[in-house]
């Protein structure tokens, strides 16, 4: 079977190592971003091709892959912008941006009325596993549909799960960074509070590592990107607060008992209202610490 040619539509911190990898791999890639020089980037590759317009990369692939901020612009760019006008039954279009599980069934539903394939692949692991093709992928959609573009989804992630039909793969990355924000959210507090007892944040760290308290931000975020002072990790605190409030909309919606996913969504808001613009996500712990 021929290789699916690829179009891809977001060329941001992740779309753009993420397209450096299905180059890696043998594909061809046609791209496009409204920032051109996201798109200069790439300009080169052997295997690349930028793309005049999102209508233009649709018009010459085989699977369409978003990399896109969130659902508002995806829904915009397909239905208001009539993307969906360019794309021809037998087509599949990927959403591996962090959108709303609800809207992306949405957009499966639609889709599939055209014959147009949907499979949500939203991502975990950051900047760092979209580099080294190492990223989480979890996958909702129709088996047959999933099961073709897999060998692209297999050129970016290490670890494939198909967790069930369109928007389950949304699903779980909301619920996925909802627990990931608050094991954030916890570590920021707690190293603040040592530290104000005068105890070195850094060997409270290494203890927390070495103890229950671990988790994803004490292990890979706190040393890199907080203590350093460094502050870019390439995930925006803006796209942090989208996914809690996903996480919280998704917990309300299903009925569920959501008090911590308030709490915890209405400090991310406060944070990033507090903080520059543009901020990276690990900045929580300068808003914490009032500096
Ligand atoms: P980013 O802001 O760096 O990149 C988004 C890109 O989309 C930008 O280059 C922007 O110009 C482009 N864009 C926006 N609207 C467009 C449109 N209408 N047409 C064409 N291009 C458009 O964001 P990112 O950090 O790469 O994240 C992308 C998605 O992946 C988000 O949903 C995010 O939540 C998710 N995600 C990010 C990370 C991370 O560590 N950065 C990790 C996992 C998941």
């Amino acid at each position: 079977m021929a290789a699916l040619r690829i179009g891809f539509i977001g060329l941001g911190q992740m779309g753009v190592p993420m397209v450096r990898n299905l180059l890696r791999a043998g594909f061809s890639v046609t791209g496009y971003d409204l920032n051109a020089a996201a798109v200069s980037s790439l300009a080169g590759q052997p295997g690349f091709s930028a793309a005049e317009s999102a209508a233009n990369v649709a018009a010459g692939c085989d699977a369409l892959i978003l990399m896109l901020p969130d659902s508002t612009i995806v829904d915009g760019l397909l239905w208001t912008q009539k993307l969906s006008d360019s794309l021809k039954p037998g087509q599949i279009l990927i959403d591996m941006g962090s959108s709303d599980p609800v809207c992306s069934r949405e957009n499966a539903a639609r889709l599939s009325a055209l014959g147009i394939g949907f499979v949500d692949a939203p991502v975990s692991g950051g900047v760092r596993r979209a580099v080294d093709a190492s990223l989480a992928i979890m996958i909702g959609g129709e088996a047959d549909s999933v099961s073709r573009v897999r060998p692209a989804l297999e050129a970016m992630g290490k670890t494939l799960v198909h967790v069930g039909t369109a928007g389950a793969g949304h699903a779980v990355k909301a619920l996925n960074n909802y627990v990931s924000a608050s094991g954030l959210l916890a570590a920021c507090e707690a190293l603040a509070a040592a530290e104000s007892f005068g105890i070195d944040p850094h060997l409270v760290n290494q203890v927390f590592n070495a103890s229950s308290g671990k988790n994803n931000t004490t292990e890979h975020k706190v040393e890199s990107f907080m203590l350093s002072g460094a502050f870019n990790s390439g995930f925006s605190i803006a796209l942090m607060r989208k996914d809690v409030k996903t996480a919280q909309d998704f917990i309300t919606r299903m009925g569920t008992p959501g008090r911590f996913a308030d709490a915890c969504f209405t400090n991310w808001e406060q944070a990033e209202q507090s903080l520059e613009r543009g901020a990276d996500h690990t900045a929580m712990y300068k808003h914490i610490k009032g500096t």
